[in-house]
């Protein structure tokens, strides 16, 4: 689960990171407030969307005066911001931080990642920040340091100086990076999070770090007992079709084709993925629909899957382990009935009870279209799709 910049940054401030001094608006006239109730004479208005890349984008802007703050922000607000990071259609500016501007001398990367190899947190830190930490490898490769942190011990102090040097730091800086180091550690061990990252982390020219960007992502599995983070959750900024899902306990990845896809399993589902497109389809989205699926799951997934009006045919894969193929068959047939289908669905099902299930879908009575392998099913789903033309006219 993604959290706004301005949220990282609270929680960051709390372990320890120094941050700039800022206050949030919902609308123009409140941007503009908070410019005047900051003081000083320079602010920085930024666009809080689940997204970097706003800078590139137009949603970062310095301002100089709160009038100058109130009119960006009205451009903001309401708008679908489409950065380097989003899809197509970008993401809503419902809200909007406003904080004081530092003079930067110097642009630092800092990332906290899990890095599954070593099994361990890494940081990741660049002296040249600023860009994203995709550009920084291709064109800066040589500048990135990367350090593990040993689970037992913690980040200790020696590391930490270590590479602040490495980063070329020099006196009182470099203690403020081992504190910067240290509690971003503790916020990512401590919360749950699966990546803290500060890009920029700057130093002023009077020679202070201080956090000018923050994002932190957090292990969905963990938010039982991260109740203050879960909190912090805002739907505006995922795509509905995939919360939707996630509320009935279903895992839905939205994708941009026209074949729906019903399976069990991420590793079927990938698989399936493969083969629809060696048919020469494309799929739509695929939902999971997890071991132990009742009719009435079935009937659910049905309805997620068809909320894309982009869907003109769906494939129900199914390989029943803990599931049985039987129960399967009775929610497809449910489903017919009850959503009132109208575009062919293909079933392929294997496993527990697959006599049963099959002898469900052929005694049906429906059109249903019955698959034995993987790729009978993938070829008659990518068979079954109306024709172009016919599709446009209808
Ligand atoms: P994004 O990563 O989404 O583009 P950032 O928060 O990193 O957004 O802002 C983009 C750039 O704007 C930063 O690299 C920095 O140069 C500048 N910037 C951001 N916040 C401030 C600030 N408070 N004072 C001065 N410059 C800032
Ligand atoms: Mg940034």
């Amino acid at each position: 689960m993604d959290i706004h910049e301005y949220q990282a940054k609270e929680i960051l401030a709390r372990f320890g990171v120094p941050v700039p001094r800022g206050g949030l608006a919902y609308s123009p006239e409140q941007a503009g407030y908070r410019a005047r109730e900051l003081g000083g004479s320079a602010w920085v208005v930024k666009a809080q969307i689940h997204s970097g890349g706003r800078g590139a984008a137009g949603g970062v802007k310095l301002c100089k005066t709160p009038d100058e703050v109130h009119a960006f922000a009205a451009t903001l607000f309401g708008k679908q911001l489409v950065t380097k990071q989003t899809d197509a259609n970008g993401k809503g500016v419902y809200r909007v931080w406003v904080e004081g501007a530092s003079d930067i001398a110097q642009e630092l990367y800092l990332g906290f990642v899990l890095d599954r190899k070593s099994e361990r947190i890494m940081i990741v830190a660049s002296a040249h920040g600023g860009m994203e930490i995709e550009d920084l490898a291709d064109s800066d490769p040589n500048s990135l340091r990367r350090m593990t942190i040993d689970p037992a011990v913690g980040l200790s102090e020696f590391q930490a100086r270590e590479l602040a040097f490495q980063l070329g730091l020099q006196g009182g800086q470099v203690a403020q990076m081992v504190t910067t180091l240290r509690a971003c550690y503790r916020a990512y061990r401590d919360l749950d999070a699966v990546m803290v990252e500060i890009n920029p982390l700057v130093i002023t020219h009077s020679g202070d770090l201080v956090a000018l960007d923050a994002k932190m992502s957090f292990d969905t599995n963990a938010l039982f007992r991260q109740s203050q983070i879960a909190e912090l959750r805002d739907r505006s900024q995922e795509d509905p079709r995939e919360s939707t899902a996630g509320d009935h306990g279903l895992s839905y990845v939205g994708l941009d084709g026209d074949i729906g896809c019903i399976i069990n399993g991420a590793g079927l589902a990938m698989a399936t993925m493969d083969m629809i497109k060696l048919a020469g389809g494309e799929p739509a989205n695929f939902l999971d629909i997890g071991g132990g699926a009742s009719p009435e799951r079935v009937v659910r997934a049905f309805r997620t899957v068809l909320a894309d009006g982009n869907v003109s045919v769906i494939l129900v894969n199914i390989f029943a382990g803990i599931n049985r193929c039987d129960w399967v068959a009775q929610g497809v047939v449910q489903a017919y009935k009850e959503v009132g289908l109208t575009i062919p669905v293909v079933v392929r099902l294997a496993g527990t009870n697959v006599e049963e299930g099959k002898a469900i879908i052929d005694s049906s009575g429906l059109p249903l279209i019955s698959a034995d392998t993987l790729a009978e099913a993938a070829a008659a789903a990518v068979a079954s799709r109306p024709k172009p033309a016919t599709h446009k006219a209808a």
